[in-house]
């Protein structure tokens, strides 16, 4: 994916996103219009396709997308109308050039909130099937879900990031606010919230 993104790129972006934010919509963890997706549509330069700010999540369409640089701001396309992308699009850059991966999920899941809640300094799992889902071990092997303090400031919310990253756990959780995902493509990163949504209900029910 290198030279620019073509407008067939982004509104090919803008479907498969239009999709996953109507299924995780249904599960009600993009309530109102919160909660914001994305895939990586050029890495040199990095250019992200990002559903667009203030729409509701369950009803896109392949053009309510905005696309971004790695500052998150908005980036003209030959033939894609601009909108305006979420003002969480610069930690989904960020997030994107941190772990190499194509996909960006993010969504103020209940449970990911309940969880920052109870324990702020990380989530520990262990010895639960589901952990395989994230490309763990379902047996022996601890797993930390980091969790960083909320900021509007998408320079500092990246900045925490970064210093929480653990190559092997493809989630952070965002304290009283939300979580996030991701995956070389937005198929294998929908099943990594869907699991590491399981575990953070699980590990809350079981405290
Ligand atoms: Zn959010």
């Amino acid at each position: 994916m290198s030279g620019p993104p073509t407008a067939e790129g982004v509104f090919g972006a803008g479907a498969r996103l239009a999709a996953e934010a109507a299924r995780f919509t249904s599960f009600g963890w993009m309530r109102g219009t919160s909660g914001n997706l994305s895939e990586v549509v050029s890495r040199d330069p990095l250019r992200l396709a990002v559903t667009a700010s203030g729409l509701d999540k369950g009803e896109l369409t392949a053009s309510d997308v905005a696309v971004v640089g790695p500052d998150g701001a908005s980036v003209d396309v030959p033939g894609v109308t601009p909108l305006v992308p979420s003002a969480e699009a610069g930690l989904h850059a960020r997030v994107a050039a941190v772990t190499g991966m194509d996909a960006v999920v993010h969504v103020h899941a209940l449970n990911a909130v309940l969880a920052g809640h109870h324990w702020p300094k990380g989530v520990r799992l262990r010895d639960v099937e589901t952990l395989k889902g994230i490309g763990r071990l379902a047996h022996d092997d601890e797993v930390v879900i980091p969790v960083i303090a909320n900021s509007q400031d998408m320079d500092e919310l990246g900045d925490r990031f970064e210093a929480v990253y653990d190559a092997g756990v493809p989630a952070v959780i965002v304290a009283s606010h939300g979580l996030y995902t991701w995956g070389p493509s937005l198929h294998r990163a929908r099943h990594v919230t869907e699991c590491v949504e399981w575990l953070l209900a699980y590990a809350i029910a079981i405290r």
